[in-house]
């Protein structure tokens, strides 16, 4: 098991000898390393079992210090930057050659963030590089949102693991490309789209994903739990399942003929951005409970944080 601490000195050292360290974010916990060692990003692919062909996110402790390692700043990137960083929002711009193809999986451009931790922000500003971090999860399964959930499926192939306590957002960022005319969301998350179209006007949300998908995290199968997730009510689970054998996922009222101790409820005020915040947990607590075989789902409000929860159930569901 990885040590679970907030030695910011310890982290440091680490990952200046190119290990890797479990980050707090306050979207999902990231698995991080130096952006500008092969070494550390070529570990963070291993230890992940990432393909290669999913690009990395790489974290930076403010806008100025991003300019150390892309090209430009379109002005509505920019713009975007000043007014949602630090926080949940990724934006894609061209890189310098001190980031590797490795990161950005042959790429031009690179995904960038400052995130909003005060942990993880102490952490970037005493580097001397940029993190690469995705989230500290085997590939394809639900993302962390505390530092057990690193130390369950990670914990045998990392030291250490910054404890921030559980992520305030808990989805992952919202991805923002300037490659086209029009400014498009690459993921729905953790930053909502209303804020983001309040600054940069009119977006195009490219949310289905086709077989080249421009973000592997658009890929339909994605943050999912081992166990089939169905998305509806009781009514869509197939009758040789037992009603002592479903987990429920639950915005709202919870259900009367399924035992209590498998549902989970999102949020006790339908309060969105705390179901947010609660839903990877609770769907990794389902998926580890032996007697539940499948977990039901119901999409909530499609607005807000609502539209990124939405979209990770979707994927869930998806095989
Ligand atoms: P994760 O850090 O695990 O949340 O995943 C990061 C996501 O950002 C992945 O799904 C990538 O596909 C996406 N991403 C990273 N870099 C790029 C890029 N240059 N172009 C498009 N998508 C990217
Ligand atoms: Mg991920």
């Amino acid at each position: 098991m990885a040590i679970v601490g907030n030695d910011i000195d310890h982290a440091v050292s680490l990952l200046c000898a190119n290990k890797l360290v479990g980050i707090p974010t306050e979207t999902v916990y990231g698995l991080a390393g130096n952006a500008y060692s092969q070494d550390a990003v070529l570990d963070i692919f291993k230890v992940k079992r990432r393909p290669s062909f999913d690009p990395l996110i790489v974290h930076a402790a403010s806008l100025e210090r991003v300019a150390d390692f892309v090209l430009e700043i379109p002005p509505e990137a920019e713009n975007l930057a000043n007014q949602l960083w630090p926080g949940p929002l990724t934006i894609l711009l061209k890189k310098k050659d001190i980031i590797s193809d490795l990161v950005t999986s042959g790429l031009d451009t690179v995904a960038v963030r400052v995130p909003r931790h005060p942990l993880t922000l102490s952490l970037l500003k005493v580097l001397d590089f940029p993190l690469a971090a995705p989230s500290a999860n085997p590939f394809g399964y639900i993302s962390p949102t505390t530092p057990a959930h690193v130390n369950e499926q990670l914990g045998n192939e990392i030291n250490y693991i910054l404890d921030g306590g559980p992520c305030s957002v808990g989805v992952e960022s919202t991805i923002v490309s300037f490659e086209k005319k029009i400014p498009t969301i690459l993921r729905l998350g953790g930053q909502p789209i209303e804020r983001i179209m309040d600054i940069l006007g009119e977006v195009e949300v490219n949310e289905h994903s086709s077989s080249q998908p421009d973000a592997p995290g658009m890929l339909k199968s994605h943050y999912a739990p081992s166990k089939p997730l169905i998305l509806g009510g009781l009514q869509e689970v197939p009758n040789d399942i037992d009603k002592t054998e479903i987990g429920a996922l639950v915005f709202g009222e919870m259900y009367t003929d399924l035992p209590e101790e498998n549902q989970i409820s999102l949020s006790d005020s339908d309060n969105i951005e705390q179901a947010a915040k609660n839903l990877f947990g609770a769907m990794r607590e389902l998926d580890q409970k032996t007697d539940i075989r499948v977990i039901i789902a119901q999409l909530v409000p499609d607005h807000g944080l609502g539209r990124a929860i939405n979209d990770r159930l979707k994927r869930a569901a998806t095989r």
